[in-house]
């Protein structure tokens, strides 16, 4: 789903919330449940070798990405963030500190995973990225070895983005 979107929904949802979780609360949920896509410009930087930092043309390669997705065989989406290690951490971290806004940024991080998963299963590409940390290395382990690579979409993509 595109930021502009998450941000829209999210700021439905957290004006929702206000009432009963205060303005404060409702506010770290929205920032959480935008945030969390920042994961994407790592993953950019990453898949580009910070050959380019320009965040337009993060914008360009992720449209990009939706367009030629979808026919790639070599395409194995990753986005930290959206990981279920990622979210057992943040778990982790509001069970052992007792600390209620670990909590808070767990259910925006939450809500913004399950509008991804509407968004991804509406557009026929559900497993077009993983959704654990595990489930990418062993699926990136089998696809190299049928001899695909995704770094090979990814150098592609880039390509086409920069031009
Ligand atoms: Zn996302």
């Amino acid at each position: 789903m595109r930021l502009q979107e998450h941000i829209i929904i999210s700021s439905v949802a957290a004006a929702a919330l206000a009432p009963a979780w205060g303005i404060q609360n409702s506010l770290l949920f929205l920032v959480s449940a935008v945030m969390i896509d920042s994961d994407h410009y790592l993953d950019y930087l990453y898949r580009t070798k910070a050959k380019d930092w320009s965040p337009a043309r993060m914008f360009r390669y992720y449209d990009k990405m939706s367009l030629m997705e979808k026919n790639d065989p070599e395409m194995l989406g990753f986005s930290l963030c959206h990981n279920a290690e990622i979210f057992l951490l943040v778990y982790l971290l509001a069970i052992f500190t007792h600390l209620n806004l670990f909590m808070v940024i767990l259910s925006g991080m939450f809500f913004h995973l399950v509008l991804d998963m509407f968004w991804l299963k509406h557009h026929k590409v559900f497993f077009i990225r993983s959704y654990s940390l595990i489930e990418y290395k062993i699926r990136k382990r089998l696809l190299l070895k049928k001899g695909l690579n995704p770094q090979n979409f990814f150098d592609k993509l880039f390509k086409l983005s920069v031009d």
